[in-house]
């Protein structure tokens, strides 16, 4: 699709480096990259009456860099409201995850995903990180294309207008003592780690959109001996892997039964980590385990609002930082999809676990939420407002009910996804005045879910 250059005049723009937003800046944008940035200081302003920057569209409110989804699993949007009637914790809500799981195919999962997706964009998220292992057929058998399910991801984010890194997670095993898959979660499964590679290197999209990265499921799902193969692909490839890590105790201790040491130890002893790997939650680290995945400069992303949901804990986000962790956001299972809301969780959780305040700087969060996400996603190029990077503009109204009378630089405590105006994706616009151009966001989640949950 042909995009046009444009001239876009915010009222306040989050520049990189910046520790809060600044007035009145001409972002200029040619074949979806920022051409200039020039912050209009009152000396550079023309004088009254003449008006160079006519032809530059405004754009109200605050406008932030591209917000990055680094941790999704799309179909876990059908569950959102529906765990919530009795008790349990997270391997209860597990066992109606993969009754939905069940339910999906190539098709079904493509008009979920696509309004998940677009969900994504309405608020402010121009890129995502699939965390994708429904590979097979229901019976683990494949089908006519092995990645079909894949497929369907890499389609649904193009109609949804934003990119995608597709992270194909390699799923062997239903515990750490290596026992088989069994119902539901046959279709995850590829076999062994050689098949996971084969199959995984002949999917290869050429859409502009897409770039596929490497999970190790967890130690839960991947046999050690296995585990390298796996690394090998990505670092190969120097594409992002990622991992889920330590997300609950139950993990932690039955890694130290079968394998005599943590996870984190365990995934570095076998070659995972390092700073094209990204651990996914990493709630319950040792002392030792955040020196060893910071030293590795391994990335950590959090997932709050999950964590919140499923009680798995607080993880020790000041503790990591501190240890030289990159942070970054994931909305995972869609509980919500709301980036600020994981943003100021990083900070207010922090409050409650030490009843003090001003753990991170709002700057920070941002960070975490664009810049920071992008990379962890193999998108090096994109999540700042700068010349040369890719032109992802979020827009946040600040005249609305949550934000009216907030100053910028408070956005991330005040601010839902709810009040995202306009989103540009790669140049092109993809949300206006608060509305997905080309998804009925609502409409299609409503039919896409009932779809999957029908009794
Ligand atoms: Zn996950």
């Amino acid at each position: 699709m042909p995009v046009t250059p444009a001239r876009w005049l915010a009222e306040y723009a989050w520049l990189p480096e910046h520790a809060e937003p600044t007035p009145d800046v001409l972002i200029e944008v040619e074949d979806g990259r920022i051409t200039a940035v020039t912050p209009l200081t009152p000396g550079s302003r023309p004088p009254a009456g003449v008006d160079v920057y006519a032809d530059a569209v405004p754009l109200p409110g605050l406008t932030l860099p591209g917000l990055a989804n680094v941790h999704s699993h799309a179909f876990h949007r059908a569950l959102r409201g529906r765990t919530h009637g009795g008790r349990g914790d997270f391997w209860t809500w597990r066992d109606q995850m993969y009754a939905v799981a069940d339910r999906l195919d190539p098709d079904t999962y493509l008009a979920l995903a696509r309004a998940v997706y677009a969900e994504m964009a309405l608020a402010g998220i121009t890129c995502v990180g699939e965390f994708h292992y429904l590979h097979h057929r229901p019976d683990g058998g494949a089908y006519d294309d092995p990645n079909a399910m894949g497929a369907a991801l890499v389609e649904a984010a193009a109609h949804a207008g934003i990119r995608l890194t597709l992270l194909d997670a390699c799923y062997l095993t239903s515990s750490v003592d290596g026992q088989a898959l069994a119902g539901p979660q046959r279709r995850f499964g590829d076999g062994d780690a050689a098949r996971w590679a084969e199959r995984v290197a002949a999917f290869q999209p050429a859409d502009s959109h897409v770039r596929v990265g490497a999970a190790v499921h967890s130690v839960r799902a991947v046999p050690a001996d296995q585990l390298r193969t796996v690394a090998d692909w990505a670092r190969d490839r120097r594409a992002p892997l990622h991992v889920h890590l330590s997300e609950q105790p139950a993990e932690n201790d039955e890694c130290r039964a079968v394998h005599g040491r943590t996870p984190t130890a365990l995934l570095a002893e076998h070659g995972v980590l390092g700073p094209d790997t990204t651990a996914v939650h990493a709630t319950h680290p040792t002392s030792a385990d955040l020196t060893v995945l910071g030293d590795s400069r391994t990335g950590v992303c959090l997932c709050p609002t999950t964590e919140r949901d499923l009680a798995d804990g607080i993880g020790p986000a000041r503790r990591m930082a501190d240890a030289g962790i990159r942070l970054s956001l994931g909305s995972d299972s869609h509980a919500v999809i709301d980036l600020f809301e994981e943003a100021r969780a990083v900070e207010l959780d922090e409050r409650l676990r030490t009843r003090r305040r001003g753990h991170f700087a709002p700057a920070d969060l941002l960070t975490a939420a664009s810049v920071t996400g992008h990379a962890a996603l193999g998108w090096a190029d994109a999540g700042r407002i700068a010349v040369g990077a890719r032109a992802d503009l979020v827009t946040v109204r600040l005249d609305g009910p949550r934000t009216a009378g907030v100053p910028p630089v408070g956005l991330f405590f005040a601010a839902t996804a709810g009040d995202v105006a306009q989103v540009l994706v790669d140049g092109r616009v993809v949300v206006a005045e608060g509305q997905h151009l080309s998804v009925d966001v609502p409409a299609e989640l409503a039919a896409a879910i009932e779809a999957v949950t029908r009794q």
